[in-house]
């Protein structure tokens, strides 16, 4: 009796690990890329199906471009160019995802004391740094722009929370360093809906992996070299299903008497943010708190930026220095590998 017992049991788990080698060999991976959002979004997915999964990634891409066409400042209609045309006077009713980014961008300039501030749009046209009209502003220019820079001046309706006005009339909107993440969230959840379980979104520098990878390991995704060109990693680390988000002053930027004007403003000084650091990254569940924070403490600076995200439940930062140091949050140093021995880890 016991030894029909045991022969059931061994057939019962060479059949399982038979399913299961099976179910894993006939997962493909489906990628596809698109140029939105200001950069080159990739989405890879491994599936049963390729079709069905190429007809998914479209999905996603079109979801992508919902989000671009609400809060865009390049487009002219969107929610966000609207509260930009009517600042300083009326308020504007936007839809869930609109109102959803705005929410969290509030939180987070308050959380950052202001380095993170999505009302930085006027700053960021005048440096126009990435377009043709791209140039270092006279310090009147500067000063002026400041007094258009004030997080607590983005306003909620009290009537209605859909609605949300500027206070001041020049103020304006710029979500570029939130919107790529709430995408990538959204994505995610399209593909979770699906039933996807292995996928990697990569939406220009905002990674997010789901699940883990097909084998059951975690997933490696290098952290950009901030001073070679792009797909040079000096940094690994393994995770799972999570979001890792960078900000660099590599992405964007252009250079005048030796120097680099880089697209990641500092709301107090007007200036691109200097304090040492050429690259912040961030890990955490939520690719949009992931986005906000890469800028927010990449502006903070190292101690202030490493003392936020020690208080921050789950999240975890590498940050990189002009002097080629890299820091680690203390809940992630096991998990970096650093492939390039000219970065020194600072213990
Ligand atoms: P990221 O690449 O996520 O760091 O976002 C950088 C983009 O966010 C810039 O191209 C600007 O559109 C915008 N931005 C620049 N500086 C700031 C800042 N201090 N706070 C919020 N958004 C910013
Ligand atoms: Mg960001």
């Amino acid at each position: 009796m016991k030894r029909k017992k045991s022969m059931v049991l061994a057939i019962f788990i060479l059949l399982s690990t038979f399913f299961c080698l099976s179910c894993h060999r006939s997962l493909e991976v489906v990628t596809d890329s698109q140029y939105m959002l200001d950069t080159y979004l990739q989405i890879s997915i491994w599936t049963d199906n390729k079709d069905k999964g190429q007809k998914l990634i479209k999905k996603c891409f079109d979801r992508i471009k919902e989000i671009e066409e609400k809060m865009s400042v390049h487009v002219e209609d969107s929610e966000v160019s609207r509260i930009n045309r009517n600042a300083g006077n009326k308020f504007i009713t936007v839809s869930r995802d609109t109102e959803y980014v705005l929410n969290k961008a509030s939180y987070y300039a308050a959380l950052t004391d202001g380095a993170f501030d999505p009302t930085i749009g006027y700053l960021v046209k005048l440096w126009g740094i990435g377009t043709p009209n791209e140039k270092i502003p006279l310090s009147s220019e500067i000063d002026e722009a400041l007094k258009y820079i004030d997080y607590k001046r983005l306003s909620k309706s009290k009537k209605n929370n859909h609605q949300f006005r500027l206070d001041k009339s020049g103020m304006y909107l710029d979500l570029g360093g939130i919107a790529k993440g709430y995408a990538a969230d959204e994505v995610r959840k399209i593909l979770i809906d699906h039933g996807v379980k292995h996928a990697v979104i990569n939406l220009g520098g905002n990674v997010l992996a789901l699940g883990q990878k097909v084998d059951g390991s975690e997933w490696r995704i290098g952290i950009q070299d901030p001073f070679q060109a792009t797909g040079t990693y000096m940094g690994v680390i393994d995770i799972a299903d999570k979001a890792v988000v960078t900000s660099g002053n590599y992405e964007r930027y252009f250079t005048k008497n030796n120097h680099r004007y880089h697209h990641i403003l500092n709301p107090n000084t007007g200036y691109p943010s200097e304090n040492g650091i050429v690259s912040c990254t961030i890990v955490a569940d939520s690719s949009t708190d992931a986005d906000a924070l890469s800028t927010g403490v990449y502006v903070l600076g190292i101690q202030k930026g490493l003392d936020l995200v020690g208080k921050l439940k789950d999240v975890e930062c590498i940050l990189v220095t002009k002097d080629r140091k890299v820091y680690l949050s203390s809940g992630i140093k096991e998990k970096v590998e650093i492939v390039d021995d000219t970065f020194k880890r600072v213990e």
